[in-house]
């Protein structure tokens, strides 16, 4: 086109729309949760092939659409709009069909800067071995200019791994029975690989309150600017208490497991700390020390914004979790079965939390 053929305003106009969207206008308004249907979707800053790349997005992410033209969709992450190929978008989420992930996962809306990648257990790293159910994938949220960002926290949304109270795994890394009891009795050398928790008094599953709880504490963490590794994003994840301790060994610098108690007391909050009867054996020996300072700085943090604390915050419990963990982890009970799970109290659960996480790395 030749700009002698326009008015001095229309070519003005012209050249603007170019520069600046001529495309705004031939998106259709949508409002739609969708999947991203490809092992890595590119997501750019204009509709374009050549515009620049903000982050990818891994396969079963949500997204949500605000827009839609032939080959582009418009999607909000972190409130702000960005591009991805609309044809590998799906309204169903077919990874949640064939890796069991993802299948309740809430819309994610990912703060800029920060990327999210899947990471699954491989056979190499240590303790792999002693996992008999890992072939589902834990997100990794690396918020690479975020303040702490460096630090990978964890979060493991309790149970939510089916079949997993039907499999059994080693209690402890060398074979020796438990100390205490628990799930599993006292003397007991194997334990559920994951058992399928509590229900509230009011019939909600413990494992959709953890979830929640997770999700939330995922969002604080990277908004404070922590990464985050999320252990499930789903109703469902195919990795058992080791595999998801081999994770966090792995990929993260300390480790929350989320749940609640199966008293009906409204007891309060505290952590599972180690008994002494573990505190010699490999590797709890090199992270006990480590745990419990976590707990303790968890139960601070909870302290602080006014949460119910149970006793002194924490009761000595074997665990499969403690008794695998090489980097600080803690299983943190954030109540029970009649207390109140409201999404305001999730929310104040979640902030405590992430005070603690706070002030352990920073004192
Ligand atoms: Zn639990």
């Amino acid at each position: 086109m030749k700009k002698g053929y326009l008015t001095a305003a229309a070519a003005a106009a012209l050249s603007a729309a170019m520069a600046f969207g001529a495309w705004a206008a031939s998106f259709q308004t949508v409002n739609q949760v969708m999947y991203v249907n490809a092992n890595s979707l590119n997501v750019r800053t204009e509709p374009s092939t050549t515009a620049g790349k903000a982050q990818s997005l891994s396969r079963g992410t949500a997204v949500q659409a605000n827009g839609i033209s032939g080959e582009w969709a418009r999607i909000s992450l972190g409130g702000k709009n960005y591009y991805v190929a609309s044809r590998y978008l799906s309204s169903g989420n077919s990874a949640a069909a064939s890796t069991a992930t993802a299948a309740a996962s809430t819309p994610v809306s990912v703060p800029e800067g920060v990327t999210v990648s899947d990471v699954s257990v491989s056979d190499n790293l240590r303790f792999a071995s002693s996992s008999k159910i890992k072939t589902g994938t834990a997100k990794l949220y690396k918020n690479a200019k975020g303040k702490y960002g460096d630090k990978v926290i964890c979060v493991n949304a309790g149970h939510g791994t089916s079949g997993g109270e039907r499999v059994k795994t080693l209690s402890h890394p060398d074979g020796s029975p438990k100390v205490t009891g628990g799930t599993n009795q006292r003397g007991a050398v194997e334990s559920m690989a994951v058992s399928s928790g509590m229900t509230f008094q009011d019939g909600t599953p413990e494992s959709r309150v953890t979830l929640q709880e997770a999700q939330i504490l995922r969002d604080v963490l990277l908004k404070r600017g922590f990464s985050v590794l999320m252990i499930r994003e789903g109703s469902d994840v195919q990795l058992d208490n080791i595999a998801r301790t081999v994770l966090a060994n792995n990929y993260a610098a300390c480790h929350i497991a989320v749940h609640w108690d199966s008293t009906s007391s409204d007891k309060g909050a505290y952590f599972m700390s180690v008994p002494d009867g573990l505190k010699k054996m490999d590797p709890v020996s090199s992270t006990w020390q480590k745990s419990e300072a976590f707990g303790e700085a968890l139960i601070g943090g909870l302290r602080g914004k006014g949460v119910k604390i149970f006793g002194g915050g924490s009761m000595d419990v074997d665990l499969t979790q403690t008794s695998y963990s090489t980097v600080p982890s803690v299983d943190i009970e954030l109540g029970d079965k009649v207390s109140d799970h409201s999404e305001a109290t999730l929310r104040k659960l979640a902030e405590g939390l992430a005070d603690g996480v706070t002030q352990y790395f920073t004192k």
